[in-house]
């Protein structure tokens, strides 16, 4: 009978153990780092495989002391574009395997994160079957209805997701309309738990916006209006320039928008920072616009602090972890009436819900935040309240802990045949 509680979370192209808000490093990242902490502090001992994308990286990072990050070699060690890691998988499940064995490991559950990682632990199942819990963080069933050139590989995507789904012991999605899209735009079969996204609730909220601001450098009587994430179009940070551009709060108020997030010269990143600073210019808000850069996570409590309003533009969100930060930091939020932002947010309570791509509504939707400081307060007051109670890492991590004891010992029954 299995009693092992070292359990494995594949995050194939999401390197948990890295900088976040470069490009290919975002949500999903955070989110298996995060998780993985607390299942550890929980008392599981949890290794987090990952791809090797640089021959410089250490092969384990030790995180706390139940938790490390473990990167196998499949593929080129140097980045290559999640669409093109897929034909690493098989390398990557032998590495794993390699590693398992050597190490003497015998992991009690697998959890896998995104479509590539799902093929992994698929696999995995033909060598050892044991449970598979899996979360999707994106579903292409959603992206490709929503992007004008499909690429090559979304067949196969597709079809691994829906394997995935049917056959995986239990899905994870990370909110209700996560869940709803599986249903219609993915099968009917499979078993789906809902268990939400967190942030550090200690982290995040733990700085007042006039300390916040001392240490920023930014005068106490203006309007900030802060955005943090990744450099992609679907993030819709163009809908949010065009919105600020249309304030009409420009004149009486010392208006700030900062726009937060990595990029690389000349990578998708680069391009779309370009664009958008080239938009800036174009709309002439050039003035009251900065562009910090790659924000850590040490510091981004205080820009979540400092900031009158977030908005989380985006055209789809499966959860947008974002969101749950500025709102545990007491910020209201203006996000795009889509996806898990719908559940996240609630709007006219924590912040305001706007439809995506639409630069009116945001405009106006912050003005009305930035007009009403007592409403702000209370919006930001609702916010926190809101993450603590449902938001939390520790919380996340007891449900899914919940959840994979109830699997590893449903399968140590189906495996011992005294009991089955
Ligand atoms: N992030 C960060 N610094 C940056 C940009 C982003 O720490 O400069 C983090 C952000 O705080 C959040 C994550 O990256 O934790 C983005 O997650 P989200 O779910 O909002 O979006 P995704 O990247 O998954 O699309």
């Amino acid at each position: 009978m299995i009693t092992s509680k070292s359990i494995a979370l594949i995050s194939v192209h999401g390197d948990p153990a890295i900088e976040i808000g470069k490009e290919e490093a975002g949500g999903q990242n955070v989110y298996v780092r995060k998780v993985g902490e607390a299942l550890g502090n929980l008392g599981w001992q949890v290794d987090m495989f990952t791809r090797k994308s640089n021959a410089t990286q250490p092969t384990v990072v030790q995180h706390t002391p139940n938790c490390r990050t473990i990167r196998l070699v499949a593929g080129p060690e140097e980045f290559v574009p999640r669409q093109q890691i897929y034909e690493y998988v098989p390398q990557f499940v032998q590495e794993f395997l390699k590693f398992q064995e050597q190490q003497h490991r015998d992991y009690s559950l697998v959890h896998t994160n995104y479509w590539i990682s799902a093929a992994v632990g698929m696999e995995l199942q033909k060598f050892q079957p044991i449970p598979q819990v899996h979360t999707y963080h994106s579903l292409g069933a959603v992206k490709y209805k929503a992007v004008s050139t499909i690429p090559m590989i979304a067949s196969t995507r597709l079809g691994v997701e829906k394997a995935c789904l049917e056959n995986a012991d239990r899905i994870v999605a990370t909110s209700p309309q996560e869940k709803e899209h599986m249903r219609t735009l993915v099968s009917t079969k499979g078993q789906i738990d809902v268990i939400p996204c967190g942030t550090d609730i200690q982290q995040f909220g733990c700085v007042s916006q006039v300390v916040a601001r001392e240490k920023l450098g930014i005068p106490q009587d203006s309007s900030v209006v802060f955005y943090v994430g990744r450099f992609d179009r679907r993030k819709g940070i163009e809908t949010l320039v065009r919105a600020v551009s249309r304030s009409t709060l420009r004149d009486q108020h010392d208006l700030r928008l900062m726009i937060g997030g990595g990029w690389r010269p000349g990578q998708s990143d680069g391009k779309e920072r370009d664009r958008i600073a080239s938009l800036v210019e174009e709309l002439g808000i050039t003035d009251l616009t900065t562009f910090p850069g790659r924000i850590g996570h040490d510091e981004l409590p205080l820009y979540y602090a400092a900031a009158n309003v977030c908005v989380v533009p985006s055209h789809y969100e499966p959860f947008g972890l974002v969101a749950i930060e500025a709102m545990a930091s007491r910020t209201p939020v203006v996000a795009s009436d889509v996806g898990g932002l719908q559940f996240t947010v609630v709007s006219e309570e924590t912040g305001l819900l706007c439809p995506a791509q639409d630069d009116a509504a945001f405009a106006v939707a912050i003005d009305r935040i930035l007009s009403h400081p007592d409403w702000q307060t209370q919006l930001g007051k609702a916010a926190r309240e809101r993450v603590e109670s449902q938001f939390s890492w520790d919380g996340v991590a007891r449900q899914l802990s919940n959840l994979y004891s109830t699997l590893v010992v449903q399968s140590s029954h189906s495996l011992d045949p005294a009991i089955a």
